[in-house]
C-alpha cells in the first residue's frame, strides 16, 4: 500500500502543520511514514516536529531559467529591453543588462534577439531537505531562495524525494491558498484532511480549496481548529460537512507555548494532543 494524505486548508494559520506533525508521529507507530512538507514559502513542519537541525541530506535544484547575455554576439540594438514585458532588461552604456530578481524566464528576449546573443540557462534557485526523525520516519522539506519563482515545481520535486522511500503514508503538509504549490500538493493524493476554523475568512477559503479538490476528485474529511473561538460558526459548519466532519481541535494558547520551545504536541499533555488522536482514530477507520 502507497497512500498519500494531503492536510489542506486553504487559509494560512489554520493548524495544518501542527495537524499533520501530530498524525505523522501517530501514523508511525504502525505504518511506514514519509511526511513531506510542501508549503515551500513557509515550510515549518521541522518545527513542529522539533526536527530542524542535522539535515542528512541537502540539495540545490532549479526550478526556472533565467535571462543571459553574450556580449561578444550583441550588437546593442536594444530589441531584448523593448519586449521584455517584466521591466527585467535595462539598455546601460549601449548594452542590455539583465536584473535576475525581475526576470520571469518567459524567453521572449531569447526569442527576438537577431544575433542569437540571449539564451535562458537553469538557476539553482531551491533546496531540498532530507532526515530521518527521531521517530524513525523520513521527513521531506524544501523551499525556493527569496526572490525566486517556481513554487510549483519545487513541491513536485520534494514529492518525487519523499517517493524515493519505502512508505506506507505519505503525508504531505500542503501550502495555505490554491495557487501551483498547492496543486502540485494535492496530484495524486487519495485523501485530503481539510482544516478550517470558524471565521469568515476560513470558512471561505475552504470552500475555495475544496474547488480544487472537487477537481481532482478526492476524498476528503474535514477538521475545525479553534472550534470554541465562535461555537455558532462551528456548528454551521459541522453542520454543512455533514458525514465528511472528522472532528474538532480547541483553542488553546498553551499550544503557541509549546512550539516556542519546540515541543511537538504529542510530547505534551495538552488537550489538543488528546482531541488529534481521537480524531487519528476516527481517521484510520475513514481510510481504511
Ligand atoms: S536584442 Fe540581442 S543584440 Fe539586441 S541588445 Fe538585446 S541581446 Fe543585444
Ligand atoms: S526571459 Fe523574459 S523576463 Fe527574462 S529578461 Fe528575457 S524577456 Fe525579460
Amino acid at each position: 500500500m502507497k497512500f498519500q494524505l494531503v492536510v489542506s486548508g486553504g487559509k494560512g494559520g489554520v493548524g495544518k502543520s501542527m495537524l499533520c506533525s501530530v498524525l505523522a508521529m501517530l501514523f508511525s507507530r504502525k505504518k511506514k511514514v514519509v511526511a513531506v512538507d510542501c508549503d515551500v514559502d513557509a515550510p515549518n513542519l521541522a518545527i513542529w516536529l522539533n526536527e530542524t537541525r542535522n539535515w542528512q541530506k541537502i540539495k540545490k535544484i532549479s526550478t526556472s531559467s533565467k535571462a543571459v547575455v553574450d556580449y561578444g554576439k550583441c550588437t546593442g540594438c536594444g530589441l531584448c529591453a523593448e519586449h521584455c514585458r517584466f521591466n527585467a532588461i535595462k539598455m546601460e552604456k549601449g548594452k542590455p543588462v539583465i536584473n535576475p530578481f525581475l526576470c520571469e524566464g518567459c524567453a521572449a528576449c531569447e526569442v527576438i534577439c537577431p544575433q542569437n546573443a540571449i539564451k535562458l540557462k537553469p538557476v539553482k534557485n531551491g533546496e531540498i531537505k532530507v532526515k530521518r526523525t527521531r521517530q524513525g520516519f523520513f521527513l521531506v522539506s524544501g523551499q525556493l531562495l527569496p526572490g525566486e519563482t517556481g513554487s510549483g515545481k519545487i513541491v513536485t520535486e520534494i514529492k518525487k524525494e519523499g517517493e524515493k522511500f519505502e512508505y506506507d503514508i505519505m503525508l504531505i503538509d500542503s501550502a495555505p491558498g490554491t495557487g501551483c504549490p498547492v496543486i502540485a500538493s494535492l496530484q495524486g493524493a487519495d485523501f485530503v484532511v481539510l482544516v478550517t476554523e470558524p471565521t469568515p475568512s476560513g470558512f471561505s477559503d475552504l470552500n475555495r480549496v475544496l474547488e480544487v479538490v472537487n477537481h481532482f476528485n478526492i476524498p476528503y474529511n474535514i477538521i475545525i481548529n479553534k472550534w470554541d473561538i465562535n461555537a455558532d460558526l462551528s456548528k454551521r459548519i459541522e453542520k454543512w460537512a455533514g458525514k465528511r466532519f472528522l472532528g474538532k481541535i480547541s483553542y488553546d494558547k498553551n499550544i503557541f507555548k509549546a512550539i516556542s520551545n519546540l515541543t511537538p504536541i504529542l510530547e505534551t499533555d495538552l488537550k489538543a494532543k488528546k482531541e488529534i488522536e481521537e480524531i487519528y482514530q476516527e481517521l484510520v477507520k475513514r481510510i481504511n
